[in-house]
């Protein structure tokens, strides 16, 4: 959803519990929370929001009705990468579990492939070392 897609639907939040509770930045941290959406889905959860919310809504309630949706694209998101790029090292998860010796017995060490799952999905575990 673009930034013009988003405030044609945030505009109605705006009319209805009033534009001192929307300057500019906490209008972008909501957008940044829903951007991935479409602009029909987030109109469904504004109108959710709206007949739900006597009080102005804030970042965390849109957090809280977006959860559902933000995890539907999460999981398509994450199953288009994985049909996508096949990879043989970490059976496209994009992690490799290596047992390795930990005090007196061992332990699975998870490393993030060096494929593109591996760096999109966990670009902060520590690296396999060639
Ligand atoms: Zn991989």
């Amino acid at each position: 959803m673009t930034r013009n897609e988003f405030i044609k639907v945030f505009c109605n939040v705006i009319d209805l519990y009033g534009e001192k509770h929307y300057p500019a930045v906490r209008q972008n941290l909501i957008y940044d929370v829903v951007k991935n959406l479409s602009q029909d889905i987030f109109t469904k959860i504004v109108n959710e929001i709206i007949g739900n919310e006597r009080y102005a809504p804030l970042l965390d309630d849109f957090k809280k009705y977006a959860k559902p949706f933000l995890a539907e694209y999460n999981a398509k998101f994450i199953s288009e990468i994985r049909k996508n790029n096949m990879c043989s090292k970490c059976d496209s998860f994009g992690v490799i579990c290596i047992e390795k010796p930990y005090l007196k017995s061992t332990a699975d060490y998870a490393y993030g492939c060096d494929c593109l799952i591996g760096k999109k999905l966990y670009p902060n575990f520590p690296r396999l070392s060639r």
